[in-house]
């Protein structure tokens, strides 16, 4: 077994960046693993991706034509496992993405081979494939080793690796895989677009943001009308974003965004997850309210105040009224 299959990612007629990324995460590890690198590029029209898959280190791009022009988890699962059977990869890798999470770990268990998701960082160490990913909420990074595993499939995370540059020289030619088992066993229904996003998150220079600690989805049109009357912009913790309390543009973390251009943050009733620092530890200026001393948001902030979130509500809203 030699060699790396790597599996193009695409929405709705666009090539997702995370394509051209894992042909860069690929070429980390090629010569440890020794023989050709293949893209194969599964779509309706496979023909309208090849030209920017033809990137430096990419040895020859297989296509698969689908039935349908929309995504098919069945059809791409199908597809990669025979031309796996036949190609016999060493490393198969697929985008950390919706469409790599409704296939990769399928086409792994019907492989048999190891399997990591999300994967950071790719190494071959000793002969051996070492994925890094991370773990315990992102509070550790894991080297992941697949011993007994001749065949390893990993999906990728999105801006982790550096996409080559420039064009290639790779062999263009079509698959010969018979998906007549598998077509018309999904339908494709529709996409529903996210709802626009009234906010910026990573160019708002003043947050106001609520957690988990405002108890209530009634409270938020007050901290809302709070914002709009200091002239912030409304952020949150995930459990306000996932309890559809607010949409998820407004949220600040790891899932969310990162506060990038932010001076002054106020955070009332954030316990100050790991997660949630991310998108906000570095601010200069930082008000924590929380009536628990110990909470750890009170590590980032220069201001604090273990008071209750309500209470200092209250008080901005007769300054500012
Ligand atoms: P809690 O942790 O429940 O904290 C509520 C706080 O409110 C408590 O500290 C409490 O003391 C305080 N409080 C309660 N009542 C009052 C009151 N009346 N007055 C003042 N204080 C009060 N989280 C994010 O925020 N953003 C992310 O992007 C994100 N990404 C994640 C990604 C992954 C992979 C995982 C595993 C988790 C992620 N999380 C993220 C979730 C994160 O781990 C925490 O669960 C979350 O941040 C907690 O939100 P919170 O602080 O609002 O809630």
């Amino acid at each position: 077994m030699s060699g790396i299959l790597l599996v193009a990612d695409h929405a709705n007629g666009k090539l997702a960046d995370i394509s051209a990324e894992m042909v860069g995460a690929a070429a980390l590890v090629k010569d440890g693993i020794g023989g050709p690198l293949t893209v194969v590029v599964i779509a309706r029209s496979p023909g309208d991706f090849t030209a920017a898959l033809n990137l430096p280190g990419v040895d020859e791009i297989v296509t698969v034509e689908t039935p349908g022009e929309h995504f098919d988890p069945a059809i791409t699962e199908e597809a990669v496992c025979q031309i796996a059977m036949t190609m016999q990869p060493r490393l198969i890798l697929a985008g950390n993405t919706v469409n790599g999470m409704a296939y990769a770990a399928a086409v792994a268990a019907r492989l048999g081979s190891g399997f990591a998701s999300d994967c950071i960082s790719l190494a071959v160490e000793e002969g051996a494939i070492v994925a890094t990913r991370s773990g315990y909420g992102a509070k550790v990074n894991m080297d992941l080793a697949f011993p007994g595993r001749p065949v390893v499939t990993l999906t990728l995370r999105g801006a982790t690796f550096i996409a080559p540059e420039g064009a290639g020289q790779a062999t263009v030619s079509a698959a010969a895989v018979d998906l007549s088992q598998v077509a018309g066993m999904i339908e494709h229904v529709d996409y529903t677009e996210a709802p626009p996003a009234n906010v910026d998150i990573e160019k708002a220079e003043f947050i106001l943001s609520i957690g988990r600690g405002i108890g209530d989805e009634k409270a938020v049109p007050r901290f809302q009308a709070l914002a709009d009357k200091l002239g912030a912009t409304l952020g949150c913790s995930r459990p306000v974003a996932d309890s559809g309390w607010l949409p998820k543009p407004h949220q600040v973390g790891q899932s969310g965004k990162v506060a990038s251009n932010c001076k002054l943050y106020v955070a009332l009733g954030i316990s100050g997850a790991v997660q949630h620092l991310f998108g906000m530890k570095h601010i200069d200026t930082v008000i924590a309210v929380n009536t628990d001393a110990d909470a750890p948001i009170f590590s980032v902030a220069k201001y604090g105040a273990t008071v209750d979130l309500f209470e200092l509500a209250d008080a901005l809203e007769r300054q500012f009224n």
